[in-house]
Order: structure tokens, then C-alpha cells, then sequence
């Protein structure tokens, strides 16, 4: 069996939750030692893995005499402190908060290993749980990778456990929460009607954690899922959690909004709304995009022009009229439009 150094990073994660749900703050908090041990070990790994993607010789010691050593078993890899170091100054990886619970992680480590320790469950939990969550962030947000493609070596529960562990989740939401109100991340949030908000679901794992990531469109900070667009988002929104938000979103502000809203031809959800910022209208619940803005020529309402129906004279096809749904919607009733045809 060979790993490579995230499959052997993961897998000492594994080990390390194992033991930090074996411990107890009172009982056997003895358990958190080897806990600490396989988590720093994990974070090391990942901090290699990084050190690699940007150059090979990274991950030596001494980069000037790697050439003169032949084997590569009796060439020295760096340690912890310095791996930390070389990610943030030679790689440019900005660690952010997760920086001092790595270095925190690093001399609690030292201390089990090399000196006299004392075991303090409370102590121990919070640590793990920081360092947790900065291991989800060097995977997710500067790997790039998933927990799911290493299902081989983590399992579902394991990932499972890391997000539902209340400290451990909680610490992970404040983090992420920190990195949005710091602006080292920009959450993913859809400007429409004026200015209203909505800030949509991550279909993956239900957080509003969405990000706008690098190169990528959408980016989930929580679960690591990415998106194409709103639309591929939406696409997998089996749970339709953001057709929902959409209905109450608009519910909830009904006869304060600008702009009129519109039902979906795609999904018939009355979730079409405008977006000042490209001047077009997109659909809250399926992401369907649409054009601009025309004008309905009944109620003078401004309406996507692909969702337009006409009229048209059945004597003069040059009379005709651009109606809105709500307007051509009475056009069956009004005595108006009897020589006229709904296209
Ligand atoms: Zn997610
Ligand atoms: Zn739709
Ligand atoms: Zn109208």
C-alpha cells in the first residue's frame, strides 16, 4: 500500500478524529495526545504537498546540497516550523488566522514529544478544533481538493463527524464568518431588484458559505464544492433550498421592491427577478439567465424581453403589441384584443 502525501496526510487525520472522539475533557483525555501527534502530523504533510506543487526542492532541508546526495531516503525534509514558513514566505500562501493555530499546533505537539505534559481535555479540544479547521483550509481553499476524492483512506463519516462536532463546526463557521468580515474572502452574493441581497445555499451542505473564488465562479468555503455559475448550482440543488429562499426572499418583501418580478419559463417559480449591476434578469430558483429590459406596451412594466408574449392584429401584422405575462394574461378577457392573436 503506498500513499501519496495527501492520501498519508488524510489518513492520519482519520486516526487523529478517531482518538479525539475516543477522549473525554475528564475521563481519558490522555487520548488527545495522540490526537495532537497525527493532526500535526496531517497539517505537515499538507504543508509539504504545497511546498512541492511550487518547486520540488521545497521540501528539503538544505535546497543547496539536495545535489549531492543521491539517495533520496538520506536527503532531510523539512521540518514542521520550517514548512510553515516556506509556504507563507517562498509559496505567497496567505495562511491568514489559521497561521497561529498552526504554530500553536506545532510547539503542542513539541511538548507532548519531547518534554513532561500535562493532559488538559479543554485545553486539547479547542486546540484540535482550531487545527482542524485549518487543516479543511489548506485542503479545500489552498489545495484545492476534496475530501470526497479520498474516500479511500477518510470516510464519509469521519468528514461527517469534523463538520457536525459542535466545536469543531463551530469554529470552522467563525472562521470562515472572520475571512468574510476581513475581506480575505468575498462571500458570492446576488444584487437584485435596487440593492436587495440574496445570499444563496450551498446545495453540497446547506451553509451560505459561498465564496467567489480564484478562477472558479463559486466556491463553497465550508464544503470545498465549486461552481460554474449560479445556474450549475442550481442544478444540483436537489432540495430546492434556494428556491425557496428565493419565494420568501420576495415573499417576505413584497410591495417594496422596484422592479416587478416575473414567473420562470423554465421553472415556473415567480423568482425572475432584475440585477442592477448588468441590467438583466435572472431567475432565483433554476439560474436561468435572461436579457435586458424592454417595456410592456400595456402596463408600461419593465419585463426581460424574452419572456415578452405578442399580440398581433389579425388584419395588420405590423399592429401589434410587446405585453407582460400579467397583461397578457387578460388578454383572453379584454374586448380590447378580440381581433388579436397571442404569440
Ligand atoms: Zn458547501
Ligand atoms: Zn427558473
Ligand atoms: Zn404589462
Amino acid at each position: 500500500m503506498t500513499f501519496d502525501l495527501v492520501e498519508n496526510a488524510l489518513h492520519s487525520l482519520r486516526e487523529a478524529i478517531s482518538y479525539y472522539t475516543e477522549a473525554d475533557e475528564g475521563q481519558n483525555a490522555d487520548q488527545f495526545k495522540f490526537s495532537v501527534l497525527l493532526t500535526c502530523h496531517c497539517a505537515e504533510l499538507l504543508l509539504k504537498e504545497i511546498l512541492v506543487r511550487n518547486h520540488p526542492a521545497l521540501i528539503y532541508e538544505d535546497i543547496d546540497k539536495i545535489g549531492n546526495i543521491d539517495r533520496e531516503a538520506d536527503r532531510q525534509t523539512v521540518g514542521y516550523r520550517l514548512a510553515l514558513l516556506r509556504v507563507k514566505n517562498l509559496c505567497g500562501v496567505d495562511l491568514k488566522q489559521y497561521e497561529d493555530y498552526l504554530v500553536e499546533l506545532g510547539q503542542t505537539r513539541n511538548t507532548v514529544q519531547h518534554y513532561k505534559c500535562v493532559i488538559d481535555g479543554v485545553f486539547y479540544k479547542s486546540l484540535l478544533s482550531k487545527s482542524f479547521s485549518a487543516i479543511e483550509y489548506l485542503l479545500l481553499d489552498v489545495l484545492h481538493l476534496n475530501f470526497e476524492d479520498y474516500l479511500s483512506v477518510i470516510s464519509p463519516d469521519d468528514i461527517a463527524f469534523l463538520h457536525k462536532d459542535t466545536k469543531a463546526y463551530n469554529a470552522r463557521k467563525s472562521d470562515i464568518q472572520k475571512e468574510f468580515e476581513q475581506k480575505t474572502a468575498i462571500r458570492y452574493i446576488i444584487i437584485y431588484d435596487a440593492k436587495t441581497k440574496f445570499k444563496p445555499y450551498c446545495p453540497i451542505c446547506g451553509t451560505q458559505f459561498l465564496a467567489k473564488g480564484d478562477g472558479i465562479e463559486i466556491h463553497c468555503k465550508f464544503c470545498g464544492a465549486n461552481f460554474d455559475n449560479y445556474q450549475d448550482l442550481c442544478s444540483q440543488d436537489r432540495s430546492c433550498l434556494n428556491s425557496f429562499q428565493a419565494l420568501r426572499d420576495i415573499g417576505r418583501r413584497k410591495g417594496h421592491l422596484c422592479m416587478p418580478i416575473y414567473p420562470c419559463p423554465k421553472c415556473e417559480s415567480k423568482t425572475v427577478v432584475y440585477l442592477p449591476e448588468t441590467a438583466t434578469w435572472e431567475c432565483l430558483s433554476c439560474g436561468t439567465e435572461f436579457s435586458e429590459s424592454i417595456y410592456c406596451d400595456e402596463c408600461g412594466e419593465p419585463m426581460p424581453a424574452d419572456i415578452t408574449q405578442i399580440a398581433i392584429s389579425d388584419f395588420d401584422p405590423d399592429d401589434y403589441k410587446k405585453l407582460c405575462p400579467e397583461c397578457a394574461s387578460k388578454f383572453a378577457s379584454s374586448d380590447e384584443y378580440i381581433d388579436y392573436t397571442l404569440n
